[in-house]
């Protein structure tokens, strides 16, 4: 394009827009031809490991290709509209409506409206009833998936579950089908892990609630049994602008044994699966030798839970260059241990409690006591610390003053901690961060209701005056953000006229508070008439949900089940003490040695 490298001189960052990287694939057109898209910036997507896996997936194939794209930056994506350039990729510069299928990875639901804004500065229809087949086909992953009915109006096929390999088997169908789409989403829709919202239809009653599912009743998860085996790029992209993570990044484990209630993740990641340490450090080499990075990040939902950690960092030690750190960044505060205060440090000393009191640490089966608490953090000070985050969640289903003020108790018993420590190298600094509790489809929450803007707020304030005390900062969400969240976690497909509205309102890049508009949200649910409060209700138990036919090997009667005993205060423990037979033990063997 003539005008390109003109436009790139007068836009913040340049070097999102080039490609070029060190390590980039050389890519070439081919039977299967896959663009992956990310919804957030360059910087942010760089960093994704989820993204990586899947291109790399897909281009180990002769006859496919995948390149990739991020969402441009307000500056850049008005200067290709200006300019009548398409949204194209970094790897062959090829508009992305040139391509086979574009591939969404859905990371957090404020990400939904980048995705229509990407679409249309790629020139392509934004409802997937206004396309025909000269465009790509619209495909969405990722998390978010696991209810893919608010992005049903704009998506043909969504991938659910693990990538790595559904995402290869239908390009093979594509190959095969070419000339026929129907065909193809019809083999497609029979892969496992993928769903084609075309062939369902929803049927509502009058009170709004879903009566029944037509067409397709279940669709599994992908799964990969065998992280050792499953497919991991030996290589990665270094970018060319600093990215939210400059680092190597290795996944150790997928899921988490610890049963939070409120943790979607840990039950769309069920079973827990893990690498072999032989296979995380021949990784580790590989990458970090190919790549030049001086930092690994060892990573999964609860890196402290991993079984062989000591011997993988001994492991590592002795076989990565000696110049490298090693990042444990989601560490439990009982998995904190001098052995590990070093690696520790390379990122932050960061606990989540989530909840301020016992009695609410049970409901939610987060099973970390005070005492758990305090003899961590006593051991990351004796080892030098001498700043703690702190992460709550308010809001949390049976919530009382009483729990919040546990919050500013913990904090304070932290602060004498500190006190007795003999050699103390400055004043502690404790932030403690505050998200706003959302109830999440496949948890045992998710027929909670979320609490409303007054009573959040009221929290928030109750808060910010008891934590009026000298060293210890307090931040919080806005309750506006965490609404959406919740409301387009657990809608459905009535909300794509409302994200379409919203988006022609002005909103995107809503998960950057710069640019959180508000106002546009709230016009968007009002010119629709759609009811925001709806989805944020408490929903009855027999109710059919928006993703009840997706099915994560997870029973519905075994969240129903947690939910009663959350109610009753009662802990259930975590599946490493005992399996509680949430269902995926009818098709998966949980290992936790
Ligand atoms: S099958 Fe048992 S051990 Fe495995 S995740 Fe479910 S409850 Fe936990």
């Amino acid at each position: 394009v003539d005008n390109l490298n003109e436009i790139l001189r007068v836009v913040e960052k340049p070097a999102r827009y080039t490609g070029g990287e060190y390590n980039e694939p050389q890519l070439q057109i081919s039977g299967f031809n896959f663009c992956m898209c990310f919804p957030d910036l360059y910087e942010v997507g760089m960093s994704n490991l989820g993204i990586r896996i899947v291109m790399d997936a897909i281009n180990r194939n002769n006859n496919m290709t995948a390149d990739r794209c991020f969402t441009p930056w307000i500056d850049f994506g008005d200067k290709l509209k200006e300019n009548k350039i398409p949204l194209y990729s970094l790897g062959l510069k090829k508009p992305l409506k040139e391509f086979d299928m574009l591939g969404f990875s859905l990371q957090y639901e404020m990400c939904y409206t980048n995705i229509l804004y990407m679409l249309e500065l790629a020139e392509i229809p934004l409802i997937k009833t206004q396309r025909d087949n000269s465009y790509p086909l619209i495909a969405c992953g990722g998390p978010c998936a696991v209810n893919p009915e608010p992005l049903a109006d704009f998506v043909d096929i969504f991938f659910i579950g693990d990538g790595e390999e559904n995402v290869t088997k239908t390009a093979e169908l594509f190959i095969k089908y070419k000339d026929n789409r129907e065909e193809f989403l019809k083999q497609a829709s029979k892969v496992e892990g993928v769903y084609v919202p075309k062939f369902m239809e929803v049927i509502y009653n009058e009170d709004k609630t879903i009566n029944h599912f037509e067409g397709v009743t279940k669709v599994k998860k992908a799964l990969v049994n065998d992280l050792d085996k499953a497919i991991f790029p030996e290589n990665m992209m270094v970018a060319n602008t600093e990215a939210v993570h400059d680092r190597v990044v290795v996944e150790v484990m997928r899921g988490c044994f610890r049963s939070c209630r409120f943790c979607q993740a840990g039950f769309i990641y069920r079973p827990v699966r893990k690498r072999k340490v032989e296979t995380i450090s021949k990784q580790s080499c590989d990458l970090l030798c190919g790549s030049g990075f001086d930092e690994i990040s060892l990573n999964s939902l609860s890196t402290g839970d991993y079984p062989q950690l000591k011997d993988l960092i001994k492991t590592l030690k002795k076989d990565i260059p000696k110049d490298v750190k090693i990042a444990l960044p989601s560490l439990r505060v009982d998995s904190f241990d001098s052995d590990f205060a070093e690696e520790a440090r390379k990122s932050s000393l960061t606990f989540a409690p989530e909840a301020g009191s016992q009695r609410l640490r049970n409901v939610i089966n987060k099973d970390i006591t005070e005492d758990e608490v305090l003899k961590g953090v006593k051991a990351a000070f004796e080892s030098g610390y001498f700043s703690v985050k702190l992460y709550f969640m308010l809001g949390l289903p049976t919530e009382t003053e009483e729990d919040l003020a546990g919050i500013k108790k913990l904090a304070e018993s932290i602060q004498r901690v500190y006190r007795n420590i003999p050699k103390r190298p400055k004043a502690l600094r404790i932030s403690i961060s505050c998200s706003t509790f959302i109830p999440k489809p496949f948890t045992p929450f998710q027929w909670e209701r979320q609490a409303t803007k007054d009573e959040v707020e009221q929290k928030q304030k109750f808060l910010r005056d008891s934590l009026r005390i000298k060293n210890i900062s307090f931040s919080w969400s806005r309750y506006d953000v965490s609404s959406l969240e919740a409301a387009f976690a657990r809608g459905d497909r009535r909300l794509g006229k409302v994200l379409l509205a919203a988006y022609k309102n002005g909103c995107i890049f809503d998960g950057w508070d710069e640019k959180f508009n508000a106002e546009g949200w709230n016009k968007a649910f009002e010119s629709e008439n759609v009811d925001k409060n709806f989805y944020l209700r408490e929903i009855k138990e027999d109710e059919i949900l928006p993703w009840d036919f997706i099915d994560i090997y997870v029973d519905k009667k075994f969240l129903l089940k947690e939910n009663k005993l959350s109610h009753s205060e009662e802990v259930s423990g975590n599946c490493k003490n005992q399996c509680k037979g949430c269902g995926i033990q009818k098709e998966f063997k949980c290992d936790f040695n």
